[in-house]
Formats: C-alpha cells, sequence, structure tokens
C-alpha cells in the first residue's frame, strides 16, 4: 500500500469539469488582471471568515508583506513573533529591514506562547504576529489583551487555517489582519500561488488594495509605494470553485484526524495533536511528536508512507538570521519541536485502510 502525504490529484478529479471550466471563462474573457473573479472570490472569503474585507494577493508571503508595509513598518522596528514557523512569517519583517523578535511557542499547540510576550515588548516593538500553525488558532485572548495594553496592532498569518476558529471567531478576524495562503498543499490551495488579507478595519483593507496596486489610486497617481501583489483572476476562477468545497474538505480532515487519534490512544511514544479548548482546527497538518523521529521517519519511507517535517530547524538558528546573535537553547521548546515531530498523511480523501496502514507501522516501529 502507497500513503502519499498529499494527494492533489484524488481532490482534483471529481471537480475537474468546474474548474477546467471556470478558468475557461477566464481565458476566454481575456481579463486576466483585476477580472471579476477577483471581486468574487474576495466576497467569497470576507464572508467566510466573518471579515469585512478581503484582498486577494500573490501569496501568503505577500499578504504578510503588504500587511507589514501597511504598518509602516521599516528599519529599526520590532516584530514580534514565533520561531516555529514557515520561513516567511520572519522573512517578511527582515525584508523590510526590521527585526523579528521571537517568542518561545508552548509546545502542546506550536503555537506561540502568549505568557512570554509582554517581557519582550520594548519602545521598537511595532507589532505582534502569532501564526496559527497546522490548523489551529494561537491563544488569541491573551495576545489581544497584551497588544491592546501596548497598542499594538496585531498580525494573524493564518495561512495555514483558513476556517479555523476558536470560540467561534474564524481565523484572520480577530487581530488587525489576517493573511491566508493558496499555496497548493493548504487546505484551499490554487493552481500555483496566490493569497489573501482579510480584516474588519475598510479603510486599512483599501490601503492594501492600494498597495497592492503599486500604491496607486487612481491609476498612475502613487501616493505611496506599493508593489506588485495582485492576485491572478486565473486564481480567483479557481478558487471560487473550490472554496466551495473547503468545509467539506476540512471536516473529513476532522474526522481522520479522530481516527488517528483512536489508534494512538494508549501508544506511550506517540504525541498527539493537542488542540486547545473553544479551537476548531482545519488540520492542515496532522503533527505528532516521537522519540527517533528520523529513524521513525526513514522506517515509514520505506514502507511508502509519505511525511514531512515542519519545519526542521527553529528560525532564530537559521543561517540567515545570524546576525541577531541567538544560540541553540534560547527557545528550547522550539527546537524541540524541531527535532521531534513528524507530520503524517491526513488529506480528505485518505482512506480508512490507509489511516490504519499509517499507524500500524508507527506501532510496529514502537514494539
Ligand atoms: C504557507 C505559509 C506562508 C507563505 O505562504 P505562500 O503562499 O507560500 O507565500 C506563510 N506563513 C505560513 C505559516 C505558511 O504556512
Amino acid at each position: 500500500m502507497k500513503v502519499p502525504l498529499l494527494d492533489l490529484k484524488a481532490q482534483y478529479a471529481p471537480i475537474k469539469k468546474e474548474i477546467m471550466k471556470s478558468i475557461e471563462d477566464v481565458v476566454d474573457s481575456c481579463q486576466f488582471i483585476n477580472g471579476p473573479q477577483v471581486k468574487q472570490i474576495e466576497a467569497m472569503v470576507a464572508e467566510y471568515s466573518g471579515c469585512k474585507s478581503a484582498i486577494g494577493v500573490s501569496s501568503g508571503t505577500d499578504a504578510i508583506l503588504c500587511v507589514l508595509m501597511g504598518l509602516g513598518i521599516g528599519p529599526g522596528d520590532e516584530v514580534i513573533t514565533t520561531p516555529f514557523t514557515f520561513f516567511a512569517t520572519a522573512g517578511c519583517v527582515w525584508r523590510l529591514g526590521a527585526r523579528p523578535v521571537f517568542v518561545d511557542i508552548d509546545l502542546k499547540t506550536y503555537n506561540i506562547d502568549p505568557a512570554k510576550i509582554e517581557k519582550v515588548i520594548t519602545k521598537k516593538t511595532k507589532a505582534i504576529m502569532p501564526v496559527h500553525l497546522f490548523g489551529q488558532l494561537a491563544n488569541m485572548d491573551p495576545i489581544m489583551e497584551v497588544a491592546k495594553k501596548h497598542g499594538l496592532p496585531v498580525i494573524e498569518d493564518a495561512c495555514q487555517s483558513i476556517g479555523a476558529s476558536n470560540k467561534g471567531r474564524k481565523a484572520g478576524s480577530i487581530g488587525t489582519a489576517g493573511c491566508f495562503s493558496f499555496f497548493p498543499s493548504k487546505n484551499l490551495g490554487t493552481a500555483g500561488d496566490g493569497g489573501m488579507i482579510v480584516t474588519q478595519d475598510e479603510a486599512f483593507g483599501e490601503k492594501m488594495a492600494i498597495i497592492r496596486m503599486h500604491g496607486s489610486k487612481p491609476k498612475y497617481y502613487h501616493q505611496m509605494v506599493g508593489a506588485n501583489f495582485r492576485l491572478d483572476t486565473v486564481h480567483a476562477a479557481v478558487l471560487t470553485v473550490k472554496l466551495k468545497h473547503l468545509e467539506s474538505w476540512s471536516e473529513a480532515r476532522r474526522k481522520n484526524a479522530e481516527k488517528y487519534n483512536k489508534l494512538f490512544a494508549g501508544v506511550a511514544c506517540v504525541v498527539r495533536p493537542y488542540i486547545a479548548e473553544g479551537n476548531v482546527s482545519i488540520y492542515n497538518q496532522y503533527v505528532i511528536r516521537v522519540p527517533k523521529r528520523n529513524e521513525l521517519r526513514d522506517f515509514l519511507t520505506k514502507n511508502d508512507i509519505g511525511t514531512e517535517i515542519y519545519y526542521p530547524l527553529s528560525l532564530h538558528e537559521q543561517k540567515c538570521f545570524a546576525s541577531m546573535g541567538h544560540r541553540r537553547g534560547d527557545f528550547s521548546e522550539s527546537e524541540k519541536a524541531a527535532d521531534e515531530t513528524v507530520a503524517l498523511p491526513i488529506y480528505p480523501e485518505l482512506k480508512d485502510e490507509q489511516i490504519n496502514f499509517v499507524a500500524s507501522k508507527i506501532k510496529e516501529f514502537y514494539v
């Protein structure tokens, strides 16, 4: 039996006709830039996320960059974030000449530990950027509280968590702005790169739309310096078809997670994902923490089971950030997560036999 980490073809097959028709409409119209489908998907995502505005952009990375630019973040500024995330979270801060200031994670959820944020706030702090990793929200109530106390905006890196919620509040709807990615391996993926910014602040949303178009409004009159951060119409067209299925796909992932959870119950070596109270995860990843992680991974690979490590090196230990002077031990929980976690196949179309096979191989490895 083969169990890939992700099977995008299985997702595509039943909706192929609808997607091809939607792409064909764009090609026929030749409105490749800012076609009506862009406004359509923005309205759909705003509604889905419980936000007033949604602005389609070229990627999740550009969503983060655009928000940081809109907040005026630049040289000398600091943005508080987690070291256990995809590189883009901190990379965007760095690209603007600002500094990511890392705060260790809560090893249970793998998300930023809110209790450690206030200690690192300085005069230079300009924003807090929690990441909703693997499909569940960071602990937003205490984060919003400390942000409010210090007058700081909160950027939700929700690239892995579109549709996830905490006490009924959707990812991206709680902070100043939320950032989504439509990278193909995310729960809502397009046929390439794409992203979106959501916000409850319509004026800020308008600013995002201007920055996305080189800072121009009206056309060719530049009030600020932006960039080309647009979402292509073709991607918007693909996403309008796929968004209708997102809820059922995320539900299927939750069901698969439940099955794994049952199969791993009582397996002492396997620390299962912990979903905090009030959270509904979309399980962009099902991540377990285990001893002998690399050996387990090799064993699963030999058995045709796809896995991935998100992420093998905590950001404070990355070579490109060496000038910040961090060293091993600075963020021990993040380091532990990087050393001991592995993501298992969780995609919606997984069959029960495949889930059983993955679990049985993992159990076999540890007996
Ligand atoms: C995927 C991802 C991004 C970047 O999104 P892209 O669309 O690939 O640019 C940023 N942050 C996190 C946490 C991500 O998972």
